[in-house]
């Protein structure tokens, strides 16, 4: 399985990966960590992150970006109403009501849904851990703002299932950051001690993230979490934005807003501009050359300016911080340190608001950028068989309370009742029981709806099936789980009825729970305490919890005393319930289909587009190369007359790039291509034999003459070689006198040869000779001299002569032939046994 934690931004994502060196951000195809959330649609493909943003000004209208917050939200929600308004990309409703992005792609118009959008990005993201890992990918886990709704979150998911991956947890980022500082802690207080209260935030392209987290040894509890969505870079970058169109409105007379090419090219200067002036507090310009109507604009702005424009935005700084401290009922004391992350973090004046209410120094310890990544990939790890990671035990918060409600048979009219406050502990299952006759609906819904990013507070009705009678006529027992599960999204995940077999004679019919049908670790919640819990409702009986972490399971075991223990027990039987929920805002499975489906023929067509592309390029390359060529190292090697012909040729070529060539198939430029080598690659070769045989004849003349001076050596009665058979010592001259023979013919043949012809002889010719002459004559002359031992006392005076007579002639193995790519004969060195693992 892949061990991958993907960081989906509003502005950025960043793919982490885990590797046997540990936890690692990896760079995507341009060598950037960062990939911009961002996918451009063309006429004949998309382009996902980093190429996708360079056609944000020249694609404007075509070009996706800030689609994060539009998950799960309605055409017609306030928020989707006022961000279209500033967008330069159009959105349509999908059939569903949903937002859609309207774009033309493949010279059509299209509606794509927010999970299709994110699942393009998603994609592109998978290929980049694809690449680092070379292996496929899909195991992951995916951050999302701790704010999701569960809509939110299942549109995400559904996302993720389009880009084929399998998301093993959204994790809260604000939680995978704790993890990334967690993790690492050698020193954190023993599981019985006060627990390290450390406060995070994110400060993000969207919006201003705060939790307040406990940390024991081997794990981590969130207590609190709290956000604005008005305040992150992007709302920064608005002011600014403003603030120049008005005074390029007054200066200039242009109305900005008029001209989305225009406004896009002044938000990316207002977002350098912001950048700057973090780290400077000076004056700085701001220039557009040719801004609109052939206007060249500046303006300038310094950080104290800045500031003023944005005192309102900074005083959002401190209600999520008083909030999360309020919540988890925290002294401003309590907290150990407060680590910030997020690019904007970066904002002097947010950091020192920060710094100011808690009265303590920021902690910058965790790389802003990268930790929601490397805090996911991390959590991946853990949840992987491959990966050995210390035991950490992770406990979120639900950030919103949630009930449900029904039709109460009772009093006939609708009842509810909390089941999760806020911030209780995720993930978690309870147990709830009904006493009905018949099928009834759960609805589930958030019960603050103020506080939700969304005004939408429906979560999804369950309706339980199946639901009859007992044999007695009475109503039947229902148990029903609801639970918040490692995605923080919420459901009704399974419901049985409890029915009670007919009892003994004489026996009381009082049925128990029965402790094998249900999870081992299971708390039962005082009856009396869940009264109290739920009002006067007097259908939900009794209640049980389970917290699904390990941590959590352990200490609810110890609480595992069933009620009604004492009673008599008699027989009852489960039956499993089907449960039918219809979800808020969730895709329908024939859509999510589609989406599948269609993802997979979006990235073949970007992949024959780019095959496409390249075989163009190609050509393109091969044109300039070889024009160049032309007139530089190849002319030499061809005629006059040929080479006007190949230049017009090129030429055409390179028009024929910009008209009729300008959009083929793939094929069309690959034959073209074959077409021009068809005349370039003669050129070419009688180039490269040029510029090579010279040094082939070279070796092979090094290697006749050393077997000729061998020969001499021989003959003149040389101690070395006086071992060697004669009649092979003469086969070894013949051999080199005929290379001699051999070398001066073909080089004076080569001589008398215009470069514009063929060669008259070839590099390979010239290396098929030496390998001839070598496997001839080497293994006659190097071959060991016979080992005698010298009487011991001579011994010491003259050394280790057969040694060193070995060693020189060994050394007649020439290094420069055996580079000739010849295999080595058996006389030679043995090469050092090299472990390869
Ligand atoms: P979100 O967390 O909201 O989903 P994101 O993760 O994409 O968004 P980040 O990458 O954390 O967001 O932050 C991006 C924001 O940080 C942008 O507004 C960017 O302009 C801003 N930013 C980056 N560097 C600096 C800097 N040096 N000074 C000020 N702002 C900066
Ligand atoms: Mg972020």
């Amino acid at each position: 399985m892949s061990v991958v934690g993907f960081d989906l931004g509003f502005q950025s994502c960043y793919v982490a990966v885990a590797r046997a060196g540990g936890i690692e951000t990896v760079a995507n195809e341009y060598s950037d960590r960062c990939t911009p959330s961002v996918v451009s649609f063309g006429p004949r493909n998309r382009s996902i992150g980093a190429a996708a943003k360079s056609q944000v000004v020249t694609n404007c209208r075509n070009t996706v970006q800030g689609f994060k917050r539009f998950h799960s939200r309605a055409f017609a929600d306030p928020y989707v109403q006022s961000a279209k308004s500033n967008l330069v990309y159009d959105l349509a409703p999908m059939p569903s009501g949903a937002t859609g992005i309207k774009v033309m792609y493949m010279e059509e118009e299209k509606v794509f849904s927010i999970e299709q959008v994110t699942g393009m990005l998603l994609s592109k993201l998978k290929e980049t851990a694809e690449s680092a890992l070379k292996k496929p990918v899909a195991d992951c886990v995916i951050s999302v703002p701790s704010y999701f709704t569960d809509s939110d979150r299942r549109s995400v998911m559904d996302a993720a299932q389009i880009a084929g991956l399998n998301c093993l947890r959204l994790m809260n980022e604000t939680t995978a950051v704790s993890l990334a500082y967690g993790i690492y802690k050698q020193d954190l207080p023993a599981p019985e001690e006060k627990p390290r209260i450390v406060v995070f935030v994110d400060v993000g392209h969207s919006g201003y993230q705060v939790s307040v987290c406990a940390f024991n040894k081997g794990k981590l509890k969130i207590l609190a979490t709290a956000f604005d969505l008005e305040l992150g870079g992007k709302a920064f970058d608005d002011i600014l934005v403003n603030h120049f169109c008005e005074e390029f409105g007054k200066k200039y007379k242009l109305d900005v807003k008029s001209k989305p090419r225009a406004l896009v090219r002044l938000f990316q200067e207002c977002e350098k501009l912001k950048k700057l002036m973090s780290a400077n507090s000076s004056d700085l310009p701001l220039n557009i050359e040719c801004f609109m109507n052939d206007i060249d604009v500046s303006g300038k702005l310094n950080r104290g300016q800045f500031e003023e424009m944005c005192a309102g935005l900074l005083t959002k700084v401190e209600g999520p911080l008083r909030s999360v401290m309020e919540q988890a009922k925290l002294k401003k004391e309590d907290v150990y340190a407060v680590e910030i992350v997020g690019a904007a973090s970066r904002i002097p004046s947010i950091k020192e608001r920060i710094s100011k209410y808690f009265g303590k120094e920021l902690s910058t310890t965790l790389n802003a950028d990268e930790a929601v990544a490397r805090g996911c990939a991390l959590q991946c790890a853990i949840l992987s068989p491959a990966f050995k990671v210390r035991e950490f035990s992770i406990t979120d918060v639900v950030p919103y309370s949630i009930s449900l409600k029904w039709n109460s048979a009772a009093e006939e009219g609708l009842s509810d009742c909390e089941v999760f406050q806020k911030n209780h502990a995720a993930p978690f299952s309870k147990v709830l029981t009904f006493f009905r006759k018949e099928p009834f609906t759960l609805e589930g819904y958030y019960s603050s709806p103020k506080e939700l990013p969304d005004p939408n507070s429906t979560i999804g009705q369950f309706l339980i099936h199946n639901v009859v009678p007992q044999a007695s006529g009475e109503s039947s027992k229902i148990k029903v789980k609801v639970r918040v599960n490692v995605h923080g999204v919420f459901s009704v995940s399974s419901a049985s009825l409890i029915e009670v077999l007919k009892t003994a004679e004489g026996e009381e019919a009082i049925e128990t729970d029965q402790p094998a049908k249900e999870e081992e670790n299971k708390m039962h919640v005082d009856q009396e305490d869940h009264k109290h819990q739920c009002g006067e409702n007097a259908d939900n009986k009794s209640e049980a919890e389970e917290m699904e972490t390990a941590e959590d399971a352990k200490q609810a075991k110890k609480n595992d005393q069933p009620p009604q223990a004492k009673k008599p027990k008699v027989k009852t039987k489960t039956v499993e319930l089907p449960i039918e929920s219809s979800l808020h805002g969730q895709l329908s499975d024939e859509a999510l289909n589609v989406s599948v489906e269609n993802e997979g023929k979006m990235i073949m067509q970007d992949k024959l587009e780019k095959e496409r592309n390249d075989a163009k390029n190609n050509v393109e390359e091969y044109v300039y190369d070889m024009r160049d060529k032309l007139h530089g190292v190849l002319e030499k090697f061809v005629n006059e007359a040929d080479r006007d012909t190949f230049s017009l040729r090129l030429e055409d070529t390179e028009n024929w790039l910009y008209e009729d060539g300008e959009d083929q198939q793939k094929q069309v430029y690959i034959d073209k291509l074959a077409e021009l080598k068809t005349m370039g690659q003669p050129i070419c070769e009688r180039y490269m034999e040029a510029e090579e045989r010279p040094k082939a004849f070279e070796e092979l003349g090094r290697l006749l003459q050393m077997y000729m001076k061998i020969v001499e050596a021989y003959k003149a009665k040389d101690e070395l070689y006086d071992h060697l058979d004669e009649l092979e010592v003469t086969g070894v001259e013949k051999h080199a006198k005929d290379a001699m023979i051999w070398i001066s013919s073909k080089m004076n043949q080569q001589n008398n040869q215009d470069l514009t012809l063929e060669p008259a002889v070839k590099v390979g010719e010239i290396q098929a000779k030496i390998k001839e002459l070598y496997s001839a004559c080497n293994p006659v002359v190097s071959k060991p001299k016979p080992k005698v031992e010298p009487p011991k006392e001579e011994n010491t005076e003259n050394g280790p002569v057969n040694e060193q007579e070995a060693t020189e002639s060994q050394s007649c193995n020439p290094d420069k032939a055996t580079s000739a790519g010849m295999e080595q004969g058996a006389a030679e060195n043995k090469l050092p046994e090299m472990d390869i693992d």
